[in-house]
């Protein structure tokens, strides 16, 4: 019904306006999921006696991934991905789309790495969008997105490219915070691009955020390397304490023949071969 209506415009009761596009919406199913669009309205209602709200500072794209996810579009910010942009990111755009041969300039299919690139891109734009808006489902569904792209396709360019965006593009610190978890998590691979790394390491605020990420992520070594240090340990003293035991017993205690036995995987006890019985190591 919510995509219905969105997508016919019928029974509208205001108007977003972006990049002289309009789109036709609802107070009831905008309102309640973004305080600002409502605050917006009741202000314009007051000063213009218009129902219209402006948003300005994004791309048509992002507004419509803002208004597919309040009226409940499924995939949400499964829109075109290639165009986009704000503009404000066009000047970090331009490069990926358009290459320059002698004179002329001509348009060329994006490679892979454009594709992951400008998704990326994208998806900070759409939850700058939701943060500014503030519609918390789609700023965590678009960080819940930015994560998993960064985790499962791994690529050092495309993430120091990406980050550069991030400060000037989202109020949103859970976003932020993502990025400096990353790189802290990534940094000897992130290392080998040495003006890459500086440059974000400059962002204002990123530097703060990288080192209490890298603080936890030592922490969280040291905790692992302390575990496995602990239990070769363990295992060790157990493989002694085996040693021993196979060492001082010449005969079963139980059947008496001579000792033929073979180790319990527990590394704990000895079993007569014979009759079974157990003779523990410790
Ligand atoms: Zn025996």
């Amino acid at each position: 019904m919510s995509q219905w209506l969105l997508e016919t415009g019928e029974y509208s009761d205001f108007m977003i306006e972006c990049q002289g596009q309009t789109f036709k919406a609802h107070r009831a199913v905008v309102c309640p999921q973004s305080s600002i669009i409502d605050a917006l309205l009741k202000k314009d209602l007051e000063e213009t006696q218009t129902s219209t709200v402006h948003i300005d500072g994004f791309s048509v794209e992002a507004v419509q991934c803002l208004l597919r996810f309040i009226y409940g579009v499924p995939r949400p910010l499964n829109v075109p991905v290639n165009t986009i942009l704000d503009p404000m990111a066009a000047s970090s755009t331009k490069e990926f789309q358009f290459k320059t041969t002698g004179q002329s300039q001509i348009q060329v299919a994006p490679t892979a790495e454009d594709d992951k690139k400008n998704r990326l891109v994208f998806l900070v734009w759409a939850n700058a969008i939701a943060d500014s808006y503030k519609v918390q489902g789609l700023c965590k569904l678009t960080c819940d997105k930015i994560k998993s792209l960064l985790e499962n396709e791994w690529a050092p360019e495309i993430f120091l490219k990406v980050a550069q965006v991030v400060p000037i593009a989202t109020g949103d610190m859970a976003v932020h915070h993502l990025f400096a978890q990353v790189a802290a998590e990534h940094v000897e691979d992130l290392a080998k691009h040495e003006n890459g790394l500086s440059g974000l390491l400059a962002l204002d605020g990123f530097f703060t955020l990288f080192l209490k990420h890298s603080a936890a992520r030592v922490a969280e070594l040291k905790k692992t390397a302390n575990n496995q240090a602990n239990q070769a340990q363990t295992l060790s003293t157990k493989v002694m304490a085996c040693i021993k035991k196979l060492n001082d017993t010449k005969k079963c205690r139980h059947c008496a023949v001579k000792f033929d036995c073979y180790i319990e995987t527990s590394l704990s006890t000895l079993r007569c071969a014979a009759c079974q019985t157990r003779h523990p190591c410790t």
